[in-house]
């Protein structure tokens, strides 16, 4: 037998050892198997990428009871079956997300990445050329009694630009306060001129010229806290005052904004969305952030010369992002 000289012997045993990594390196990490991850996912996926997608399990698409405003969906589709449908298709692709938390990204010395995950069985490191954050956001919810299983029963609508067409001409009551409550409800008033502002005991805090766009909008302001929420059949129907008086409604939109999960992306120096104070990851036209590799879709991003977060705006944070 040939024995190979010692100094070919290295060499071919560093190839391999290259080739055992890079077998081992993944083209795109994709954090958050929501819509826009699974997405991602499946062009990727069909761009003969090597992927690895792990997911949470708290996409906001799961809350949808039923959306209208998706185009291919004439009837309408529930948010669950539309993550089913993503999910399957992305599954034609070997791309099936991993169910786990990405705790912390590192970026290598080589440029690569090296990501943390916690899932329930084991933790697990996972090294990618590039990420994707398509983490989504959280909302941020009403503090009130009793609220909570409304919350979770999708009583309490989060999204005029999703499903405002279906409260036309409805009576609506929207928790909000400051200036983003009465942009919520002045976006409101497109489907219905009955609209109550409940503060929740929160000063409203108006201009003078946002208090006469109200007046003129005829959206009535309530500043007093709410004691009580009732709840019949599959909404909210009216909610009890500190001062004993009880408002009815045909519908609730909560307008309190939402957090964007961009700490995974902030903390590794990516530049985030400050002005309107909301942390979003901002990219450019082809969803590169500042730190070269790392992308971000979905509504954790924004571009700057946009308005608009995927579908939903967002006034606040709820993470801890700088
Ligand atoms: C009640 C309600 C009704 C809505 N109705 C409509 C509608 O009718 N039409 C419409 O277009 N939109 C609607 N929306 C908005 C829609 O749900 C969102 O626009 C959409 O889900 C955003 O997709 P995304 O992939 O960016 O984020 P998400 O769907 O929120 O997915 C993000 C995923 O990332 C995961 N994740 C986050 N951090 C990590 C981490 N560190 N590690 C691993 N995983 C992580 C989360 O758990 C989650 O699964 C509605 C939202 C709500 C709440």
């Amino acid at each position: 037998m040939r024995v190979l000289p010692i100094r070919d012997q290295i060499t071919i045993a560093r190839r391999f050892a290259m080739n055992l990594e890079s077998d081992r390196t993944v083209d795109c990490l994709i954090v958050g198997g929501g819509p826009a991850g699974l997405t991602a996912a499946i062009y990727l996926s069909r761009f003969r990428r090597t992927l690895a997608i792990v997911d949470e399990g708290f996409s906001r698409a799961a809350l949808i009871p039923v959306s209208h405003n998706l185009p291919g969906y004439p009837d309408g589709i529930a948010g669950p079956q539309l993550l089913a449908l993503l999910r399957a298709q992305a599954r034609r692709y070997e791309a099936t997300p991993r169910t786990g938390v990405v705790t912390g990204i590192r970026l290598l010395t080589d440029g690569r990445f090296s990501a943390s995950i916690e899932a329930a069985s084991r933790s697990e490191q996972i090294v990618a050329r590039n990420v994707l954050l398509a983490t989504g956001v959280c909302d941020i919810e009403p503090k009130l009694p009793n609220l909570d299983h409304a919350i979770r029963q999708g009583y309490v609508r989060h999204c005029v630009i999703c499903d405002g067409f279906e409260v036309i001409d409805l009576n609506i009551g929207v928790i909000g306060y400051g200036a983003s409550g009465l942009k919520e409800a002045l976006f409101l008033r497109t489907y219905t001129d009955r609209l109550t502002l409940f503060t929740l005991g929160e000063a409203m805090s108006l201009s003078d010229r946002e208090r006469d766009d109200a007046q003129a909008a005829g959206i009535r302001v309530i500043e007093t806290p709410v004691i009580e929420v009732s709840t019949e059949a599959n909404r909210v129907v009216a909610l009890r005052l500190e001062d004993g008086s009880e408002h009815a409604f045909d519908s609730l939109y909560s307008a309190l904004g939402c957090g964007v999960n961009s700490a995974l992306g902030s903390k590794l120096g990516a530049r985030t969305e400050e002005t309107e104070g909301t942390g979003a990851l901002i990219v450019d036209a082809h969803q590169r952030t500042s730190v070269p590799g790392l992308y971000a879709a979905g509504e954790c991003h924004r571009r700057p010369e946009s308005n608009r977060r995927g579908v939903c705006r967002c006034r606040h944070r709820c993470d801890g992002n700088p």
